[in-house]
């Protein structure tokens, strides 16, 4: 997808310190982190947000949990704590319109929503 930050990341034309690559998931730190721990972790296939995931879609989802899970053991928060967070769309507050799954850790989170 031309024009998408996050396409361009996964090309390796814009540089970020990455945390986790396969041949369909990448996380990598975010820019402007929002905890002490904040990672995004995004499927390689372009998705615009959650709206557009397909049937077929589901499986990769499911993967995307698995690399949460794995990242989190790894950087040593499991047992602590973490939020998952997916903006969707104008009112879902996503800034990036590729689907991206938020990862923050590493300090007690406020503000819950739900
Ligand atoms: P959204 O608001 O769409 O859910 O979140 C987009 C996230 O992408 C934001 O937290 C923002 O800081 C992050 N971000 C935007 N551009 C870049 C970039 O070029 N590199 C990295 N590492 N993160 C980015
Ligand atoms: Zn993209």
């Amino acid at each position: 997808m031309e024009n998408c930050i996050f396409c361009k990341i996964i090309k390796g034309e814009i540089p970020t310190k990455k945390v986790y690559e396969d041949e369909e998931i990448l996380a990598f730190y975010d820019i402007n982190p929002a905890a002490p721990i904040h990672i995004l972790v995004i499927p390689k296939k372009h998705i615009d947000c959650i709206a557009h995931l397909n049937k077929e879609d589901e499986v990769l989802v499911g993967k995307i949990y698995g690399v949460i899970n794995k990242i989190a053991e790894e950087k040593g928060f499991k047992e602590q704590g973490f939020r998952v967070i997916v903006n969707s769309g104008k009112d879902g507050g996503q800034e990036v319109m590729h689907l991206h799954f938020h990862i923050l850790a590493g300090r007690k989170l406020g503000e819950k929503i739900v």
